[in-house]
């Protein structure tokens, strides 16, 4: 009756539905499959691949304190997944695999495949709900359609948890040991670039760092939370999306630590508490939307009618967004920050987004894209999810006449600029007040700062191209 254990973004042992179920079953085995080509295709980062490598050591070793070996396979592309899961399962005669769903299209197909190539081998595949608090297709309009608008969508999920709060899966007990040795986790993989030791530092593998994260930020930030949030300088925001993103954290520990938090409260009590919960929904809503309108995986719009914008294709300015030269310190800290940490705070991803869809109009897939290929976070449903709000083309969006201005967001935000102080030194020493505009007033001198420091004057202006966006979107045809 042995169980095999398919780990993916799943990697950790407490909490774990699948592998709780797998324990139970009977001894257990656990694989993970390495997919290089499947990894470059989804336009993983090599951040976020060196995060999963380190966090499958640290998951090796936790495996092996319950006597579960983790064996590592190749399946280079997902199409080989039905094979070579079928190969292990029959040569360890295994009856059973389980996994913990995984909700993109390409994912579900590959759980397709793999589960008919199981059935013919007279083996079951067991899909459980970890990833999520809300089952996709289980909190739905009246009219059974998937929600468009958050609010409704939460309001629905507030019902389900005040009726049924989703359990912690105790920890399994270790189980006999088996004669089975683990595989070597491998340190790198050809084709991504092992990241700096800052980064390393930033990002600590392992689900005792990341449960050790989620302490921190319950005992000492979530009563601020409301306060803090949107000021990058602050450590204010839990920093455990990568560790969400890679499952090394579940929602159910997410949402826990904020009810204990908050006397068990998630709509009332401290407005911190019910805020981080808020966006915890965020996450399941995107993905939620991810699967009931797939189109939006499909670098197709949520709203098709601005699929007619005329984007602009300027490679100089892109490359300029991409590269943290836009001229708008605010808009080159983030993308600094991105580029170094491969994190970028939630405030500056929508103000270098709008920044990038409304004033420079380039296509939002640039951005997304982008953005997947730097961050150790990178999640399909909140990242898709994060540009179309930005661009105003997805589901419960800005209004496209809402367009953040930079500077003031700047000034808003980080009002004694030490966010930008700190990816942007060579601005450090302008006053508070010069800092979010340096060239404002200078009359076209190519240097402000007389000792050599150069700084680039923004690449548009604001205004204009601004007017340029509103343009663009009042000449949309209308919805259909
Ligand atoms: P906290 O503020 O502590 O929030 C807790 C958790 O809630 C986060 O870790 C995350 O899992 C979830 N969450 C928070 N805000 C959102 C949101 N708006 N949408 C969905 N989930 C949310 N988040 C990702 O996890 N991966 C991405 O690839 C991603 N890309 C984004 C792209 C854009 C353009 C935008 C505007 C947002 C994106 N987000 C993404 C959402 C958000 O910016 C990050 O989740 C957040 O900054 C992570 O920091 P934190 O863990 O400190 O968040």
């Amino acid at each position: 009756m042995l169980q095999l254990m398919w780990f993916r973004t799943d990697l950790r042992v407490t909490d774990n539905s699948a592998l709780s179920a797998a324990m139970q079953a009977g001894p257990t085995v656990a694989v993970f499959l390495l997919s290089p080509a499947q990894w470059q295709q989804h336009d993983d980062a090599a951040c976020k691949v060196d995060f999963w490598l380190r966090n499958l050591a640290e998951l090796s070793q936790e495996l092996k304190r319950l006597n579960v070996p983790l064996l590592v396979r190749e399946a280079d592309e997902w199409g080989a997944a039905p094979k070579v899961l079928g190969k292990l399962a029959q040569e360890l005669n295994a009856t059973a695999v389980h996994v913990n769903e995984e909700y993109g299209v390409n994912e579900s197909r590959r759980d397709q495949a793999v589960s008919s190539a199981m059935d013919k081998l007279g083996i079951n595949l067991h899909s459980h709900l970890d990833r999520l608090l809300f089952k996709p297709g289980s909190v739905l309009t009246r009219t059974g359609n998937y929600f468009k608008v958050y609010s409704q969508f939460r309001g629905v999920c507030y019902q389900r948890l005040h009726t049924a709060l989703p359990k912690l899966v105790a920890l399994p007990k270790a189980q006999n040991e088996l004669k089975i040795a683990a595989d070597p986790i491998p340190e790198n993989i050809a084709g991504f670039d092992t990241p700096s030791q800052h980064l390393l530092v930033a990002w600590p593998a392992g689900e005792q760092a990341a449960r050790e994260r989620l302490q921190r930020f319950a005992d000492e930030w979530i009563e601020d939370y409301q306060d803090n949030r949107d000021f990058p300088a602050r450590p204010g925001t839990s920093q455990l999306s990568a560790y969400l993103a890679a499952g090394v954290v579940s929602p159910r520990q997410c949402l826990h630590a904020a009810l204990n938090a908050n006397g068990g409260e998630f709509e009332s009590g401290n407005q911190g508490a019910v805020t981080w919960v808020n966006e915890l929904l965020w996450r399941e809503f995107y993905t939620h939307i991810l699967v009931g309108y797939p189109h939006v995986s499909m670098g197709r719009a949520f709203r098709p009618e601005t699929e007619a914008l005329p984007w602009r294709n300027s490679s100089k300015d892109l490359q300029a967004w991409q590269e943290g030269r836009t001229g708008i310190p605010i808009i080159d800290a983030a993308m600094r920050q991105l580029l170094e940490t491969g994190w970028m705070h939630n405030r500056l991803r929508m103000v270098v987004a709008m920044y990038l869809t409304k004033n420079l109009l380039i296509d939002w897939r640039e951005g997304e894209r982008f953005f997947m290929r730097h961050l150790i976070d990178g999640d399909l449903a909140a990242n898709n999810g994060g540009w179309q709000w930005s661009a105003s083309t997805g589901t419960d969006s800005v209004p496209y006449f809402r367009i953040f201005n930079p500077i003031s967001q700047s000034q808003r935000f980080d009002p004694d600029g030490r966010f930008i102080r700190q990816w942007l030194p060579e601005l450090a020493a302008l006053s508070d007040k010069a800092i979010h505009d340096p060239h404002a007033g200078s009359k076209g001198q190519a240097s402000l700062f007389g000792g050599g420091v150069d700084y680039p004057k923004p690449i548009v202006d604001l205004r204009a191209s601004r007017q340029r966006a509103l343009d663009a979107f009042k000449n949309l045809p209308p919805a259909s």
